[in-house]
This record gives structure tokens, sequence and C-alpha cells, in this order.
């Protein structure tokens, strides 16, 4: 018990696309079914997540980097066009 409670009061993950940490409200969560990224938009979907921030940018940075597939320990490479379009969609 070290009584510093301040980082389960305010999450924090890793963008995989600009590697920049910020909380967790701030990131899309992913998460992968059959293949396929998929947009978690309600964080309820079961399964590892990866979280990138919604913008192309950062999209277009994690698939360069293949940074889905290593973050669900995936064999081959992953369908990102769904996800790219919704960050499409999402991005001013
Ligand atoms: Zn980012």
């Amino acid at each position: 018990m070290s009584g510093r409670t301040r980082v389960s009061a305010c999450p924090e993950r890793t963008c995989v696309g600009c590697r920049e940490r910020a909380v967790k409200g701030d990131l899309l969560r992913i998460v992968m079914v059959e293949g396929d990224c998929v947009p978690d938009q309600r964080g309820t979907l079961p399964g590892r997540g990866a979280y990138v921030h919604p913008t192309l940018v950062c999209h277009d940075l994690a698939v360069r980097r293949r940074a889905f597939p290593r973050a669900f320990r995936a064999q081959g490479p992953l369908d990102t066009t769904a996800l790219r379009s919704y960050v499409e969609q999402v991005t001013p």
C-alpha cells in the first residue's frame, strides 16, 4: 500500500501511432474481431485493446508501424479499412 492513487483515478494509455501518452478518454480503443481492427466506441468490447488518437495521422502511423498486429499479437496483417473510414468520419 503506497497510498498513491493518482494512476487509477486518471488512467493513461499510450497511442500506438504517435507513442504519446494520453488520458484514456482522449484515445480510441481498438479491438481485433476476426482479423479486422474495429473501433470500440463504447469501450465495452471484450479482448485485448489498443489505443490510438482518433486522427488519420495517428491511424496511418500505427498502420505503417504494424502497431495493430503487434498490439493484438496477430500472426498476419489485419484489415484496417473499417477503422480508417471510422477515423475519417470523426476527424474534423
Ligand atoms: Zn497519437
